[in-house]
């Protein structure tokens, strides 16, 4: 079986000493009273779950799948489970960061997505059930009535039911202007849905009561493409006027996808036949609506990257320590053995570092976002809400794509170090590797991603956001333009923050005459930036660890160690991907379609 120990240091030297949370999430009213050794107790606990109840369950539900009962409709999930989410219930977990009003906690999102990452590590598909949860919550919760709020949120915040998100069908997954599921208005107010959704997440299972569906479709009215898309909430079960549940509502799953990873999570294809829902939000701007619970999702999605990322380091790092191969081509490191445990080899390293550099970059990316996300949502200033805002808004795609592709490149790379060990099921490498494929898939491509950056939250906005994150990253530069110590970090990340300027402006300048630019140059730009986000926030780690470095702790020699490793290993990369950005669309549109 895998290894997994919470990254809990990690986690508490982002939070308390690169981010300084604490004070910060003092400043609003809901967190006035939180104190570090609560979130670091909450964690600790969290990381005890991850660890005890799902780790044990992730290969047997990866080797066991989901099963659907074709007369009931009903699906199972793998054993074991059901009783890890009955445990999650009896914890509390789910209300963490909910809404007292509604029997939420109301701990930050931080604290919570800090808990997300662990149960990521320890098992992705069981925790894709709750996660969805709570992005179905949080749209409910901005764009809910007030009927619906009282029928449903109290049900998800408590983790009693669950929620899903369905808005895809068999012709339309990026573009859902073309989703044809209909929606036909009641004399009492509600609607019937009548369609066909595939791959919906957690449309059906055995853990919860009920399942809170929020369904994309058209009103019999409705202008075509994007701008006649309205939001429904569906449950599997009607709710009565007293919350109680009622008759089986009219969608059911109709199939499980056979699929290459996170098989313990039912990947449903949902058959919606006069099913009962209500309207969320307003008619026609269900997209919008939807958008709530895609950006919780797309966050969602980077950790659950983050999460593989990291179990796979720890178990790289525990098996080259263990393996032994070849000698060490300067000599040999452990001459009383009969050959040398293959941590020695650089490149052995270079793979491992790379892991390590990713997934410690991404954690501290990720919290600095979430704290940026809960300042969004309840700091008093208005004004701070609105920056708030327009940075998550710009770092999400960024989460989602270059997280993701990271995780693939990392659990690549952790599955390698394994060498054949790696290939066969046994080791638990190779799940990793195929848990992570989908999240550059799901949630909108990567490629999406990286049109929504640069096309939308960059050129559409004149680059004001970019701008704005760019003043952070030269405020620190300034700060420490005579810290000698520093200038290994700090020039670097200038130089880059320097070429993403200049590059962001050809661009933009490129798609004015020809708006095939940005879909040419989308991919390699998000990467940049993303490197630029990290090569931040790398400065910032390096720079704390070496004020503490003669500490004695040895946590800051390898924060130190890696910083380096990140500059003088990972970030040359942007060199390369500027130069692919920069040649343009014509290499991609030079060859005829026909010669393909
Ligand atoms: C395991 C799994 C779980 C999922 N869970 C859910 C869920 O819970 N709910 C839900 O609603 N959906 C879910 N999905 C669906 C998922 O979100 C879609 O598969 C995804 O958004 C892509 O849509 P598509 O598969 O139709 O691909 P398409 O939209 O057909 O895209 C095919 C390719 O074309 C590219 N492409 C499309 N348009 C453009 C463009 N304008 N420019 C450049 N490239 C473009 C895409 O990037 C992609 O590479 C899930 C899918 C899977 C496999």
């Amino acid at each position: 079986m895998a290894i997994y120990t919470p990254p809990l240091r990690d986690i508490q030297f982002v939070m308390h000493e690169l981010l300084g949370a604490v004070p910060q999430l003092n400043e609003m009213p809901a967190h006035a009273e939180l104190d570090a050794d609560t979130i670091n107790a909450v964690l600790e606990e969290g990381g005890k779950f991850a660890a005890e109840v799902l780790l044990p369950l992730n290969q047997s539900g990866d080797r066991e799948g989901c099963t659907l009962d074709r007369t009931t409709k009903e699906v199972t999930t793998p054993k074991g489970f059901k009783e890890a989410y009955a445990k999650y219930v009896e914890g509390g977990w789910p209300s963490l960061s909910t809404d007292p009003a509604f029997g939420g906690q109301g701990l930050p999102h931080l604290v919570n997505q800090c808990f997300f990452e662990m149960l990521n590590s320890t098992n992705q598909a069981w925790t894709m059930y709750p996660g969805l949860s709570h992005a179905a919550y949080d749209c409910l919760h901005t764009h809910g009535t007030p009927e619906q709020k009282a029928s449903y949120l109290a049900k998800l915040s408590s983790g009693v039911w669950t929620g899903t998100m369905c808005l895809t069908e068999a012709h339309c997954g990026t573009d859902l202007g073309m989703l044809r599921t209909k929606a036909e208005p009641q004399s009492d107010g509600s609607y019937t849905l009548t369609g066909e959704k595939i791959f919906i997440s957690s449309g059906e299972h055995d853990l919860a009561e009920n399942i809170v569906h929020l369904v994309l479709a058209r009103l019999p009215d409705a202008p075509a493409g994007s701008k006649g898309i309205s939001l429904f909430a569906v449950p599997k079960f009607n709710v009565q006027a007293d919350g109680s549940l009622g008759s089986r509502n009219g969608l059911t799953c109709s199939a499980l996808e056979e699929k290459m990873g996170i098989h313990g999570n039912s990947t449903c294809q949902m058959h919606l036949e006069g099913a009962r829902g209500s309207l969320v939000g307003a008619p026609n701007k269900g997209l919008s609506a939807m958008f709530v619970m895609m950006n919780a999702a797309r966050l969602g999605v980077g950790n659950q990257s983050l999460g593989l990322t990291e179990v796979a380091y720890q178990n790289a790092v525990a098996y080259a320590r263990d393996r032994l191969q070849m000698r060490s081509l300067s000599g040999p490191k452990a001459p009383d053995k009969p050959a040398d445990p293959i941590i020695v080899h650089p490149d052995v390293r270079k793979m491992l570092l790379t892991a390590r550099a990713y997934a410690e970059g991404a954690r501290a990316l990720s919290m600095h976002t979430v704290l940026q996300l809960d300042r969004e949502l309840k700091h008093p200033d208005a004004e701070m809400r609105q920056a708030c805002a327009d940075e998550v808004a710009l770092l999400t795609p960024i989460i989602k794509a270059f997280f993701t592709d990271n995780g693939w490149i990392a659990t690549s790379h952790c599955m390698q170090v394994f060498g054949g060990h790696g290939y066969i099921a046994q080791s638990g490498m190779e799940q990793f590797v195929r848990d992570a494929r989908i999240n550059m898939i799901y949630e909108g491509t990567n490629t999406i991603q990286s049109l929504d950056l640069l096309g939308r939250k960059v050129l559409a906005d004149n680059g004001k956001k970019l701008k704005a994150f760019g003043k952070r990253i030269a405020d620190f530069i300034e700060e420490e333009g005579t810290n000698e110590a520093l200038q290994e970090f700090v020039n670097p990340l200038a130089d880059l923050g320097d070429k993403v300027t200049k590059l962001t402006t050809e661009l933009g300048l490129k798609a004015f005459a020809n708006a095939d630019e940005v879909g040419a140059a989308a991919v390699d730009y998000l990467r940049v930036v993303g490197h630029l986000a990290f090569a931040y926030l790398w400065a910032r780690m390096a720079k704390i660890a070496l004020e503490k470095k003669d500490s004695g702790d040895p946590f800051y020699t390898a924060k130190l160690a890696t910083a380096r490793f990140y500059f003088a290993k990972l970030l040359p990369e942007t060199a390369g991907l500027i130069r692919s950005a920069r040649a343009g669309v014509a290499p991609l549109m030079a060859l005829d379609e026909a010669l393909f």
